[in-house]
């Protein structure tokens, strides 16, 4: 069986990380833990947990910074894309 469900909520690397504005990131785009940004954010690693509950709330958590990247990358790759 390849039943892959759930994997989706699940980043490659296990990691996901949120603050207090409901910002999304993994942890090569999550700021440094420790740091002023993570604290004054108040940044924390989102739990599996969590994430199943979100899921089931409607919300696919996954790193912000990643889906502009590929956003970025498929607009470039698709220049008749309309826009608005
Ligand atoms: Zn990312």
């Amino acid at each position: 069986m390849h039943d892959t469900n759930d994997s989706r909520f699940l980043a490659p690397d296990g990691a996901l990380y949120w603050n207090e504005h409901g910002a999304v990131n993994c942890r090569p785009h999550a700021p440094g833990e420790g740091t002023d940004t993570w604290i004054w954010e108040r940044w924390a690693q989102i739990s599996s947990t969590e994430r199943i509950e979100a899921a089931r709330a409607g919300y696919v958590l996954a790193c912000e910074t990643c889906d502009c990247i590929t956003a970025r990358k498929a607009a470039e790759h698709g220049e008749a894309v309309s826009r608005g």
